[in-house]
């Protein structure tokens, strides 16, 4: 565990992280002398950004719910704290955890994921610039793009993100992003992240990876080449379906500070409780992925072999478009689920309406087990758009309840 008073050297220690086992690109130290050791996913979620407390050794960083610091005579500030929009030691502590889980330099933790998206977009963003997301895009970052940021004069283009050559044929001069989301929600499309950084950086554009789905455990984009990386931390990385946030992680420090910056100019930061809640959940990150991904591929067998099912779509299995290109960049396949009903819509909504262990909800990523209609529900605002989803869809949230319990569950409700 690192136990250093040495400022400079604990900050390199919570940024750079050489010798990740999965790790693919080498980094050095800010000054390029001294290069740093090595900690595995689980130590870093665990210490990383998180030294015990220097006054009281607590080894757990406070909940430092204040506004503003006092200063040591005019401008001289604590540790650089000024007040807590601009930064506060419970989302420092959480911002370093990030970016050493996807093995940025410089993370930064939002009020929401879309708070994240939203000073993301407006950062790298003027008026006549293009954008492409992912033809079944989260419904809300499509709504920011296509009702918010189009306003403000950014054209978009909705492509099947799976395909890269239609990615590589939607790109114009223009073009100032590539999003994209792998898996993709609801669908599970896998994105080729390496092949597409290409067509982006080729383009001039920035390469923005949605990590919500697989989270920094499963795969890590900027290891394979992407600019950007989005979280909703309100699913997995907080676990417990009781905070909202988000979060952006980059590798470059340039980029980083300009985000940085205009997380202050705009506002939409986390606060210290909610700061210290995904923190928490982080620590339990990796256990509670392989729960899932556990869970996830016995209700897959189950579903995959069940009469009343038309479809399984999951990127684990080998009949899935995108399955070798999820196993070349991804751990294992993670814990979101979907599937077809045999019977159509009718069936499909019954079913929702008949799982119990199952609760039927938004959202997605906590220890408890969901399931929803996308169709009426997550997706019913992308009715008529690109971005409908067929009406016989269910997806499932799979969590981390006994598996027998899950597997009954869904047997009972597909009777
Ligand atoms: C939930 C979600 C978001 C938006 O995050 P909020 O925390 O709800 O604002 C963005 N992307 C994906 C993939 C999501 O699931």
């Amino acid at each position: 565990m690192v136990a250093s008073s040495d400022l400079w050297l604990k900050r390199a220690l919570s940024r750079v992280h050489r010798g990740d086992h999965d790790r693919r690109r080498a980094r050095t130290a800010p000054d390029g002398v001294r290069s740093i050791t090595v900690h595995g996913f689980e130590t870093r979620a665990i210490h990383a950004g998180q030294e015990p407390d220097p006054r009281t050794g607590a080894v757990i960083p406070p909940i430092y719910a204040t506004s503003t610091f006092a200063q040591d005579g005019v401008g001289g500030l604590r540790d650089g704290y000024e007040y807590s929009r601009s930064a506060n030691p419970t989302r420092t502590a959480l911002e370093e955890c990030l970016a050493a889980l996807e093995v940025g330099v410089r993370g930064l933790a939002f009020a929401s994921g879309m708070a994240a998206e939203d000073t993301l977009l407006r950062t790298v963003l003027s008026p006549g610039d293009h954008v492409i997301i992912p033809n079944d895009a989260y419904g809300g970052t499509f709504r920011l793009i296509s009702r918010v940021v189009e306003r403000w004069g950014v054209s978009w283009t909705a492509a099947p993100v799976s395909d890269i050559e239609a990615v590589r044929g939607a790109i114009r001069p223009e073009t100032k992003v590539v999003w994209l989301e792998t898996p993709t929600n609801p669908l599970l499309n896998i994105a080729d992240i390496p092949a597409l950084a290409e067509v982006a950086h080729d383009a001039g554009a920035l390469l923005v990876v949605d990590n919500t789905f697989a989270t920094p455990y499963l795969q890590q984009p900027l290891t394979l080449g992407a600019d950007v990386v989005v979280h909703s931390t309100t699913k997995y990385c907080g676990g417990h379906s009781d905070v909202v946030g988000g979060a952006l992680i980059t590798g470059d420090a340039a980029l980083g500070d300009e985000l940085a910056y205009h997380q202050n100019a705009l506002g939409g930061v986390a606060g210290p409780f909610d700061a210290w809640l995904v923190l928490r959940g982080l620590k339990t990150l990796a256990v509670r992925m392989d729960r899932h991904c556990d869970n996830a591929e016995r209700v897959v067998e189950a579903l995959a072999g069940h009469p009343n099912v038309a479809e399984v779509l999951y990127p684990g299995l080998p009949s899935h478009p995108g399955h070798e290109v999820a196993r070349r960049q991804m751990r294992r396949f993670g814990g979101m689920v979907s599937f077809r009903v045999a019977g159509g819509e009718e069936a499909a909504v019954e079913l929702c309406n008949r799982a119990q262990v199952f609760t039927l909800g938004e959202s997605l990523g906590g220890v408890e087990s969901l399931i929803e209609h996308p169709g009426r529900m997550t997706h019913a605002s992308a009715a008529g758009s690109p971005l409908e989803v067929a009406a016989d869809l269910v997806r499932l949230s799979v969590g981390i309840e006994t598996v027998d319990d899950l597997l009954a569950d869904l047997d009972n409700a597909l009777k």
